[in-house]
């Protein structure tokens, strides 16, 4: 592990060279995992097919989707889709046992496909689902996995260096698998950008039959109850956002937020101590232990800017802070800076959009 401050390119790993044992020698190419949950694909697949592209392309390898799920036309769309996202070829294990999550099959069908076709890189989405299989997955076949990344990249001597922030997001570490294949990575939805799709593209199939009876796995899906706990939040992949700090001292005040919000046709955030007063629900915090954003623009009221807030907003297009405090971190990074109470130039700003806006 290598640290060092955030914004600096990755150190190299000198010192550390040690020759990949026999065995993993022909592991190579570079795999996805798409993550198909209720017939629906999760984008961060696609984010990833963009990013393994690019590590591929610079190892000269082939570039893999990996679709587990039921015999159905939403898992043959995300197959063809595979492709468009940049796929060379794509492994498929079509099963009844694959059609709701659980962590059993899904691990056993992935081990099972990374042991027979032997792929030098795994990425998946660092969602709910992901992070549970990566993590059974990596400890199944007794390999490394470097959770949260927020860069990745090949070296010279063409190992995966996986860069994330660390203690508590002061400083960056890269980290190399140096004696285990494949070398694993999860990245957070909207930490890489969305690659255009080519639906002209298509690829190699490659089926996978899943050698497990339904009678052998422990966990049943009885039911499926949608969280109510939440209010489907879609921050994360809104055009815009406007987020509230603890410059907006009570609670009352995220009226004022959620308004501009709704006269943007936008979604409204916050940051992590709002949530931790429990001013909004956990699903509203932005930041590197909540959302990571990419919207056009990002309008910042009575937020600090603090390095924890600004690795998850530092991929907004436009980012417009409103902070009374002149010298606040959020100026170093805002485009647009505006010094003035928040209380005031939020309503100002809803009334004058709404007016616009018609
Ligand atoms: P404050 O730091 O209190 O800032 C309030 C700001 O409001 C100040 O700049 C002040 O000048 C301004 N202000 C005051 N009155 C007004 C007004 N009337 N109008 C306009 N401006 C006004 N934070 C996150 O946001 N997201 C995370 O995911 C996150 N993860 C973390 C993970 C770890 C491990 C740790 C240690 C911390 C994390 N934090 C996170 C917390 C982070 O370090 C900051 O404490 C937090 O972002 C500060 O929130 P704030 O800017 O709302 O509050």
């Amino acid at each position: 592990m290598a640290a060092q401050p955030p914004n600096k390119k990755p150190a190299g790993r000198a010192g550390m060279k040690k020759e990949l044992p026999e065995k993993f020698r022909s592991y190579k190419h570079v795999w996805v995992f798409v993550e198909l949950e209720r017939g629906k694909v999760h984008p961060v697949s696609w984010e990833l097919m963009g990013e393994g592209r690019k590590l591929a392309d610079k190892l000269g390898v082939d570039l893999a989707g990996v679709v587990l799920g039921p015999k159905s036309d939403e898992t043959r769309q995300a197959i063809k889709e595979t492709y468009h996202y940049g796929a060379d070829v794509c492994y498929i294990c079509e099963d009844p046992a694959l059609a709701d999550y659980r962590n059993e099959p899904y691990t056993r069908a992935l081990t099972d496909l990374v042991n027979t076709h032997q792929p030098e890189i795994m990425l998946l989405g660092a969602t709910t689902l992901g992070r549970d299989l990566a993590g059974s997955v990596a400890t199944t076949l007794k390999t490394g996995l470097t959770a949260d990344s927020t860069e990745l990249d090949v070296d010279d001597e063409k190992s995966l260096a996986a860069t994330r922030p660390t203690f508590g997001g002061t400083l960056l570490c890269t980290i190399h698998t140096l004696n285990f294949r494949p070398q694993m990575a999860t990245v957070r939805p909207r930490v890489m950008a969305m690659p255009e799709p080519d639906r002209s593209r298509s690829g190699r199939m490659v089926w996978h039959s899943l050698k497990m009876d339904e009678a052998d796995i422990v966990t049943k899906v009885l039911e499926y109850v949608a969280d109510a706990t939440t209010d489907d939040a879609n921050l994360a992949y809104a055009d815009i956002v406007v987020a509230g700090g603890m410059g907006l001292r009570v609670p009352e005040n995220f009226r004022l937020v959620t308004r501009l919000a709704d006269v943007l046709g936008g979604e409204y955030g916050c940051s992590r101590p709002v949530v931790q007063k429990g001013w909004l629900p956990a699903d509203r915090q932005i930041g590197q232990t909540g959302n990571t954003i990419r919207p056009r623009l990002y309008i910042a009221a009575g937020i600090s800017g603090a390095i924890q807030h600004r690795v998850g907003v530092e991929g907004a297009d436009l980012i417009v802070a409103i902070n009374t405090d002149p010298a606040a971190k959020i100026f170093e990074f805002a485009h647009m800076g505006v010094v003035a109470d928040a209380l005031t130039v939020l309503p100002a700003l809803a009334d004058a959009f709404e007016r616009r806006l018609g």
